[in-house]
């Protein structure tokens, strides 16, 4: 039985390396049909908020990465790191260190000064034989995993390759603050054997943490899960992904109006591929995804590229689950899209043109609101020449009937009547009715406007 977690740590919102994470571990589990876990490693207490916590879970919820246990909170489980801490003390797996402060920045400094690498020397470290200092009194000690002294400790990584690092690189890892308190490797390697994990799928920032892990899983006695580590992303110029790029906040992508389908199947080509599909439905992804065809280099956001994807999910989504999202947004900037055209219509109309929802609420918020086009628009286009040509259209337009190929047919009339090119009567009529110079073809959108309104907004400029 295949088991993944995502294990993120709540110091901000879920960011898109973090969803990307979060999506390969899950389609991973879902597509052995093993199980997927959400676990907080909030012990960072200092930088952990409930905010966060929450930012987390929404982003989560809106991505659709549904989990099947969780979420643990390792706050919650501090109980347990304890019991363990003791265990492994009691078997001698790990042991007391008195040593202050100062005595480690001497032993720091002293090692430096021979040019050494500066590492626990093992003061406190019992061996075979040897006698340890008397316990001083009044100090509380910190609990140091006694890691093997020779030999190496290696992983294949699934993304990386293999991957070896000789144990004398390793000190003897603190586990226990003074105050008892466990530390980060150490609860995440409880954590991962507690919960049976088998396959670890995280950022390759926690490189250097794995030899750690696997030796602490080895002294526990628990199965070593099997590696993947993901390369960063970039930002489209190349540099390391940051809020400088703007969106980097799964929230934030939400707000700026794009879909979860699109967010999902961008960030599953990030690093991913299977031939050259670009298009494609979780469902396919949970098929096809496997941990050989993640690349090893670092991966480079396009913002192109997922703009092209949402307005294709755009296109392909029901009218009224984009109306009701429009509609939201329209609300928030002050305008009723409730009555009026009908919705619905407008967004069959307008979904086709554009890349985001809130593009998509920007496009056709002139239907629900008062325009004032930009005097430049005006001049350029509603010129003295083509006025009388648009007063007499007017009439026809008020005598014929409303609908599309009838408006048309009135704008090709005046346009043939006085050997004008489509354009030149096309142009101000659109500024006249939408407010400004792009919109698809101006006989659909007067069409859907109604007479009434379409006409008042033309006749103001004509008196
Ligand atoms: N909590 C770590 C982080 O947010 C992840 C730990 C792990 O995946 O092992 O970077």
């Amino acid at each position: 039985m295949i088991r993944t977690r995502f294990a993120p740590s709540p110091t901000g919102f879920l960011h898109i390396g973090g969803a990307r994470t979060a999506l390969f571990s899950w389609a991973y589990a879902r597509k052995h049909g093993g199980k997927f876990i959400l676990r907080i490693e909030d012990t960072d207490v200092e930088r952990s908020t409930p905010e966060a916590v929450q930012a987390i879970l929404d982003g989560m919820n809106w991505l659709g990465l549904d989990y099947d246990e969780g979420p643990y909170y390792q706050m919650q489980r501090m109980e347990r790191y304890k019991q363990v801490i003791q265990k492994m003390l009691d078997e001698g797996k790990a042991y007391h260190c008195y040593c202050s402060r100062e005595e480690l920045d001497a032993m720091r400094a002293s090692q430096m000064a021979a040019n050494l690498k500066p590492r626990y020397n093992g003061f406190w470290r019992p061996e075979p034989g040897k006698v340890l200092p008397e316990t001083p009194a009044g100090i509380p000690p910190v609990v140091r995993f006694r890691n093997p002294a020779d030999g190496v400790v290696a992983w294949d990584d699934m993304v990386k390759g293999r991957i070896a690092i000789s144990n004398q690189e390793l000190d003897d890892l603190i586990i226990a603050r003074a105050d008892g308190t466990p530390t980060y490797n150490f609860c995440v390697v409880v954590d991962d054997a507690d919960m049976g994990i088998t396959h670890v799928i995280r950022g390759d920032d926690h490189v250097n943490n794995t030899p750690r892990q696997i030796n602490l899983l080895q002294a526990l006695g628990a199965t070593i899960p099997q590696y993947a580590h993901l390369s960063m992303i970039l930002g489209d110029d190349g540099q390391k992904l940051s809020k400088r790029h703007g969106a980097v906040s799964v929230m934030q992508y939400a707000e700026d109006g794009y879909l979860p389908p699109a967010v999902l199947n961008y960030l599953a080509r990030l690093g991913w591929s299977h031939g050259d599909e670009e298009v494609f439905t979780m469902q396919q992804f949970c098929q096809w995804f496997d941990l050989d065809h993640i690349t090893p280099s670092a991966a480079q956001f396009n913002t192109e590229k997922l703009n092209w994807l949402n307005a294709h999910y755009l296109k392909q989504s029901a009218n009224g689950l984009l109306a009701e999202e429009v509609a939201k947004r329209l609300s928030a900037r002050g305008i009723d899209s409730n009555s009026g055209v009908d919705l619905l219509a407008v967004i069959a109309l307008y979904k086709e043109r554009v890349s985001t929802l809130n593009e998509l609420a920007g496009a056709v918020e002139f239907f629900y609101k008062q325009i004032q086009p930009s005097q430049e628009l005006l001049d350029k286009h509603l010129t003295s020449d083509v006025i009388p040509v648009l007063k007499a259209l007017v009439a026809n337009l008020d005598a014929g009937a409303w609908a599309q190929q009838a408006i048309h047919d009135a704008i090709q009339q005046a346009v043939t009547d006085n050997s004008l090119k489509f354009p030149k009567i096309a142009m101000p009529l659109r500024v006249m009715v939408t407010g400004g110079a792009q919109s698809p073809s101006i006989d659909a959108v007067m069409e859907l406007m109604g007479k009434q309104e379409v006409l008042s907004r033309i006749n103001k400029y004509l008196v």
